[in-house]
């Protein structure tokens, strides 16, 4: 790291006293930071520069902002730009477009999938184009960074219909290529896939390297999928991912890793030595959420082997939210299956995976944290409120499965050099001033399965682009995010 001891430098916000953690996976230091318009000016001894705001961070960590790498929310920076869900937490970049489904490019009067409302209702998926979508975030920008995939279903739906089951014809694999190309071409950093789910699941591991292999030209662009099986065909669904970054010759990252179900338990000790003998000769990375239930729509197939289901939204019976499964169709005096059949459309909470791949999972050299929150629920998954702050306080301080600087590294250098996001994700002078000051011995998630809706303790402030946008446990107001690019 470059160091500075010009005593005579200025600088339009100064943080002293700071034990920084710098994003690169190296121990903490003493140290003040300075911050110059939208950059980090130096890092160093400057307790005597001059500076329009001065901050004594004292017992605090100032570490890079938080970058969740596996979000849904690309919708909710348009409605909601403050994100206090994950402002609250220390975000400051969000990947949107994950598992598939991308609120743009979608053009208009497209039947989409009830997956999609994953994202939000039909009338919102108004984004013809990357363009039009980042022109939008320009007008009225969100608090955080956003960076968007290209969602392999979003595709489908466009050059398909609604006649998604079966693997797509050459001719839509072409135009499917082209609105890649053309996203790409508008700043989209690559494409997702959700191969688990219907609109694509019958897509063959072909379709989808042959569209991959139109990110060519973009060096950088990224393939993210969530994989085909997290339950008894796991491991061939690791292998498919693998394979298909092999054959487009770029990154495969392996969205939310899990081994659902409890046949499925322990399997991470397979997993984990195969993408770690591909990474000899590839690039390969993943990303894990700190919890041992998953969540997604509700789906008859999904409750199988899980030790309890909660549902999450449902649109004919909101009254539901919150409330298990089981309770529900004891109630209902039915099968499980038919309260699904009647929840539906709805999403769930699964509690299905073990401590142990969780934590083996999370203490693999690749992985990054994402949170894989989901907005449009009314009762979601504490993990929109609660990833990152949990792994600092559950993860590191409670259980000791990470050091501080490795779970700060997971939530920031790794994911940015994994993503390729330009001069983000260190602590670095000339990088973006996007920080986070938080206290390590306090920081706490209270977001829980019964109350998933709460901000976290312990983080003081946060800064994304040189300006704040959380301070004393509220939204700033400031609106400095940038849609980021290759
Ligand atoms: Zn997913």
């Amino acid at each position: 790291m470059s160091e500075t001891h010009d005593p005579q430098g200025r600088c339009n916000v100064l943080i002293k006293n700071a034990r920084v953690i710098d994003g690169s996976g190296a121990s903490s230091r003493d140290a003040d930071v300075a911050v110059e318009g939208d950059r980090i000016a130096a890092v160093g001894a400057l307790r005597d520069w001059k500076a329009d705001e001065t901050i004594d961070a004292k017992g605090l960590v100032v570490a890079p902002g938080f970058i969740d790498v596996h979000t849904h929310d690309d919708l909710e920076v348009i409605n909601d730009p403050g994100l206090e869900s994950k402002v609250s937490q220390g975000v400051t970049t969000v990947v949107v477009g994950n598992c598939g489904v991308s609120l743009a490019p979608v053009k208009a009067g497209i039947e989409l999938s009830t997956l999609f409302k994953l994202l939000g209702p039909e009338s919102e998926f108004r984004f013809p184009s990357i363009q039009s979508y980042r022109d939008h975030l320009a007008a009225k920008p969100p608090s955080v960074n956003v960076a968007m995939l290209v969602g392999h279903s979003s595709l489908r739906s466009e050059a398909m219909g609604v006649d998604l089951m079966r693997g797509a014809t050459d001719v839509e694999i072409a135009e499917m290529r082209d609105r890649l190309s053309e996203a790409l071409g508008q700043g989209a950093i690559g494409m997702s896939t959700g191969l688990d789910y219907p609109p694509a699941r019958q897509a063959p591991t072909d379709e989808v390297v042959a569209i991959a292999r139109a990110m060519g030209p973009h060096e950088d662009a990224v393939y993210v999928s969530h994989i085909r099986n997290e339950r008894d065909r796991i491991v061939e669904a690791v292998q498919e991912t693998i394979e298909i970054g092999r054959q487009a010759s770029r990154m495969a990252i392996v969205s939310h890793h899990k081994c659902a179900g409890r046949k499925n338990h322990g399997r991470s000790r397979e997993t984990l030595p195969i993408i770690a003998d591909a990474l000899k000769s590839q690039n390969v990375g993943l990303d894990v959420y700190p919890y041992i239930a998953s969540s997604t729509v509700l789906l008859a197939e999904r409750i199988i082997d899980c030790d309890e289901v909660m549902v999450a939204s449902s649109e004919p019976h909101p009254e539901m939210s919150g409330r298990s499964l089981a309770g529900i169709a004891s109630d209902w005096g039915c099968s499980e299956e038919e309260a699904v059949d009647r929840l539906h459309p709805a999403t769930a909470v699964y509690f299905q995976m073990s401590e142990d791949d969780v934590e083996r999972i999370m203490a693999f050299a690749n992985t990054m944290i994402g949170s894989d929150g989901l907005t449009a629920m009314d009762h979601p998954h504490p993990r929109l409120w609660g990833t990152f702050p949990r792994v600092l306080a559950r993860y590191v301080r409670e259980r000791g499965v990470l050091d501080l600087q490795t779970a700060i590294h997971k939530m920031t250098g790794l994911s940015a050099n994994t993503f390729r996001l330009k001069d983000r994700g260190l602590l670095k002078a000339g990088y973006y001033a996007d920080l986070v000051l938080f206290n390590p011995d306090t920081v706490e998630d209270l977001a829980t399965f019964e109350n998933p809706k709460q901000r976290s303790a312990g983080i003081d402030k946060v800064m994304s682009n040189g300006a704040f946008i959380w301070a004393n446990d509220a939204d700033t107001g400031s609106r400095p995010g940038r849609f980021l690019t290759h």
